[in-house]
């Protein structure tokens, strides 16, 4: 019988330099004596923004970009490599390689250079270059620690729709193509390197999953392959009870459900990209977290098991990345298409929609949009109400960016009552006004609108009083708090 696989994933920080790739390598080669396994790698840190950066620059008519960008990038690989690789003829031959994939991106924005243009398509052809280019170095690292590694480039392999920036997989041809390419090694016993964060059309055309989308590349191949698990290496100890930037008391959890993970994602928990485990729920493969700079720490394992809290809280999160958008005035009252003519124009202005609450009293309508989407929803808005606002029967429609979204969550609040009591005498006693309040009824959240001025005040009070912080024991582990009432 075929060994169990496991997928795991290196972020940027992960694969930062040649003292990271070594490590991420050595990860792999160690986990590799006991299961089949297969790498996926992010660009190394920064690398990313540099390529984003030059193509805009390329697009707006800059002839220097190319260059520039193909001496920075030259710089950061050729000295990790000389690091890595002894062996002459070999560093040569990945040299050469990696070469020629940084002149393809340079060749490419001075094209967009010359047509004074960067289509999202070209964008997507040059933002991947980093994956390319730590897929190559780490699958030479690993065949100088004496295994068989193999470079894949995930265009290959996972095959999506033509939406360029935020492409999405097609689950059948990608399991085809991923099973029919890395099978042969796997049971070679080699160990597969894929590049994270890109992918193609199925007429081969390059795309990209969406920034920080290489934990996303990693749940898809580990859906495609039927892994056992996939691991997230990162540079942070798992999912945290707060923001420890915030909350130095913050504690990692041992286990979180699919749910609250994807909760915690949504807001501002930077640990996973949103999309990240939709591949893996279905089959229940778990996907653990873990630090890379600390691979003696378990980290945080995410199933579809949700482990009792006392509170029913599990963690705290927040973001100040929200504007909130207010629709007031008479002419609100018992118009019945009104919410729709919103709706359906913030939709056409692609807002991502985080929060809706409206009064019964109906004279206003308040609802709040990522800070990206802020501009774009206003003009929207005012297009589609200029009469309204013209005839008075709205007397405004105000945007208020000093706003942050702070939310509760945990699966098991399902059912445990008191929790929005126990919330809003919290913020109460520290004098924090609550803008706007909205609870699912999924119960896995309870989540409000606080001036942004409040925020960390908010979090770090109900972090406190859910008790979730960690407290040494006398025996020097940490243990996640339990509550005493
Ligand atoms: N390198 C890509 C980014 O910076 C993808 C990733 O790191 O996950 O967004
Ligand atoms: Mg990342």
């Amino acid at each position: 019988m075929s060994r169990p696989i496991q997928v795991m994933k290196f972020g940027g920080t992960s694969v930062g330099d040649a003292t990271r790739i070594r490590s991420a390598a050595a990860i792999a080669a160690e986990t590799s004596k006991e299961r089949a396994v297969v790498m996926v790698v992010s660009a190394m840190s920064g690398v990313t923004n540099t390529l984003i950066a030059a193509a805009t620059k390329a697009g707006a008519g800059d002839e220097s970009a190319a260059e520039t960008l193909a001496r920075s990038l030259q710089e950061k690989h050729h000295e990790a490599i000389g690091k890595l690789i002894s062996d002459i003829e070999k560093r040569r031959e990945l040299l050469s390689e990696i070469d020629t994939l940084i002149e393809r991106a340079a060749n490419y924005c001075r094209g967009c250079a010359m047509l004074g243009e960067l289509s999202p398509r070209a964008l997507d052809a040059i933002a991947g270059t980093g994956e390319r280019l730590t897929a190559r170095m780490a699958a030479a690292v690993l065949r100088e620690m004496g295994h068989h590694g193999v470079a894949f480039d995930a265009s290959e392999l996972i095959v999506t729709d033509e939406v360029h920036g935020g492409a999405r997989p097609l689950a059948g041809p990608t399991r085809t193509k991923t099973l029919a390419a890395l099978s042969p090694v796997l049971q070679d016993g080699g160990i597969p390197v894929v590049t994270g964060y890109v992918a193609a059309t199925a007429k081969g055309i390059p795309t990209t999953l969406g920034r920080g989308g290489s934990d996303y590349s990693a749940t898809i191949l580990g859906a495609a392959l039927d892994a056992s698990e996939v691991v997230i290496w990162t540079d942070v100890n798992g999912v945290l009870t707060a923001d420890p930037r915030m909350v130095s008391e913050a504690a990692t959890l041992d286990e979180v459900s699919y749910i609250e993970a994807g909760e915690l994602a949504f807001f501002g928990a930077k640990v996973l990209h949103p999309m990240t485990l939709r591949p893996v729920v279905e089959r229940a493969i778990p996907v653990w977290i873990r630090n890379s700079f600390e691979p003696r720490l378990a980290g945080t394992k995410i199933t579809h098991t949700v482990q009792p809290t006392p509170q029913g809280v599990k963690a705290v999160t927040a973001t100040r990345d929200v504007a909130m958008i207010a629709i007031a005035g008479p002419g609100i009252i018992g118009v019945p298409d009104i919410a729709a003519r919103i709706f359906s124009a913030t939709a056409s202005a692609h807002a991502n929609i985080v929060m809706i609450s409206q009064s019964s009293s109906q004279d206003s309508i308040c609802f709040v949009v990522q800070a990206a989407d802020a501009v774009r929803t206003e003009q929207a808005l005012r297009n589609a109400l200029y009469e309204d606002v013209h005839q008075h029967d709205l007397e405004h429609i105000k945007v208020n960016r000093d706003v942050a979204i702070v939310a509760v969550v945990g699966e098991n609040m399902v059912g445990t009552p008191g929790i929005a009591g126990r919330v809003f005498s919290t913020l109460g006693k520290e004098s924090i006004n609550i803008i706007a309040i909205a609870q699912g009824s999924s119960e896995y959240n309870i989540s409000f609108l606080v001036e942004s001025s409040g925020m960390e005040k908010a979090v770090k009070a109900l972090h406190q009083a859910f008790g979730l912080g960690k407290r040494e024991k006398s025996d020097g582990t940490r243990t996640v708090a339990q509550v005493t009432t």
